[in-house]
């Protein structure tokens, strides 16, 4: 079902404050392409998103907001005074300066999905739900198929976009990514009374966890990772003990908000935690794209247009293709 994996149980936050510079160009594109979309209403609510850091890692985002400033995204470095000045609510958060990004916001995931499967209709495609791919019939090394829970399905090319399972439908035969499944958790919690509706995303490079708001509270990460098999992850108690250790000690105001539900899902991330858009080596006719690790919402519009141009033959921008190519991967 969409949604039922990462894509529906994610944070939400559209984020193009990125250190890699393939996944801030996806970021960038993307949300350009989203509120460039004539769709009911925009799936991105720009909140603007803040970056808690040390000074010592200056260097690095100084690199990115000049970047992202190339791009025509303004963000600008603020020290701690400018920082707390005009967030009060952040007085008692550790940090030494960030970065702050007006463009930056919260995603309407359940929109960006409807709207995708709106594009995909209008274009011709059919949705399955409730079907499993099982296999890819193959003939002389390349894909003419696949055989589904619901019977064969004839095809001259096979996008394998299975999340955490993808690479197991070419396992063996198509080439390998090693891709990581990696389970975190988000947090429901109250939200204090100091912390506006309206606050932006607040990103804690350091010390590992964000905060934006949800409804009436607070949707929260402690930012963990734990390599996992990929399924429905389990729910591990230890992630709410570290999101409450975090925001106790680096919170402010956060410290002892109480958590109201609790779920976990899976990031899957490339060697090189960049994604993987193109033909596979080994198999014609087989496309990836996969590897969307903790960027795949905001990235989503801009994964797609280069996917479809891949596939279509169409003009790319070489180097982006090139960085995000399955062909990056020795055997
Ligand atoms: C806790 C968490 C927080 C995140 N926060 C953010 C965020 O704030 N911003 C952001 O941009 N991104 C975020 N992400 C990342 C984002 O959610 C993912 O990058 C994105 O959803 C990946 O999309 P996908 O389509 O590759 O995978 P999925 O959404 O998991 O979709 C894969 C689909 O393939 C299906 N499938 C698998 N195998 C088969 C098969 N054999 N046959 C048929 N179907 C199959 C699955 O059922 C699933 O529906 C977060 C992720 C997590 C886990």
């Amino acid at each position: 079902m969409p949604g039922a994996h990462a894509s529906g149980k994610n944070a939400g936050i559209a984020r193009q404050v990125e250190f890699d510079p393939v996944v801030r160009a996806l970021a960038v594109r993307s949300l350009r392409l989203w509120s460039e979309r004539a769709d009911a209403r925009p799936v991105v609510t720009r909140t603007g998103g803040l970056y808690l850091s040390r000074r010592s890692n200056r260097p690095r985002l100084d690199e990115a907001v000049r970047a992202l400033a190339r791009d025509g995204i303004a963000c600008e470095i603020l020290e701690r005074p400018a920082v707390v000045g005009r967030w009060k609510f952040l007085e008692g958060v550790s940090l030494e300066c960030a970065v702050w990004c007006a463009h930056d916001g919260i995603a309407d995931i359940h929109a960006m999905l409807l709207s995708a499967i709106d594009r995909a209709r209008a274009g011709g495609f059919v949705l399955r739900p409730r079907t499993e791919a099982q296999s890819l019939v193959v003939i002389d090394g390349r894909v003419a198929g696949v055989r589904t829970s619901a019977g064969p399905v004839a095809a001259d090319v096979v996008v394998d976009a299975a999340g955490a399972w993808a690479g197991l439908l070419g396992a063996g035969r198509g080439s390998a990514s090693g891709l990581v499944p990696v389970r975190r958790h988000l947090f429901t919690t109250s939200r204090p009374g100091e912390w506006p509706a309206d606050a932006p995303v607040v990103w804690h490079l350091d010390e590992g966890f964000y905060v934006r708001p949800e409804g009436a509270g607070l949707l929260c990460s402690p930012c963990d990772e734990t390599s996992q098999p990929p399924g429905d992850p389990v729910f591990d108690p230890e992630a709410e003990e570290l999101l409450a250790e975090k925001l106790t000690r680096h919170g402010g105001l956060l410290a002892g908000v109480e958590v109201r539900r609790g779920w976990p899902c899976l990031r899957t991330f490339a060697p090189d935690r960049r994604p993987v858009i193109g033909w596979d080596r080994r198999i014609e006719g087989l496309f990836h794209v996969s590897g969307l690790g903790g960027f795949g919402m905001t990235a989503s519009a801009a994964v797609g247009e280069l996917a479809a141009a891949l596939i279509a033959g169409d003009g790319v921008d070489a180097a982006l293709a090139a960085a995000v190519s399955p062909a990056r991967f020795a055997e």
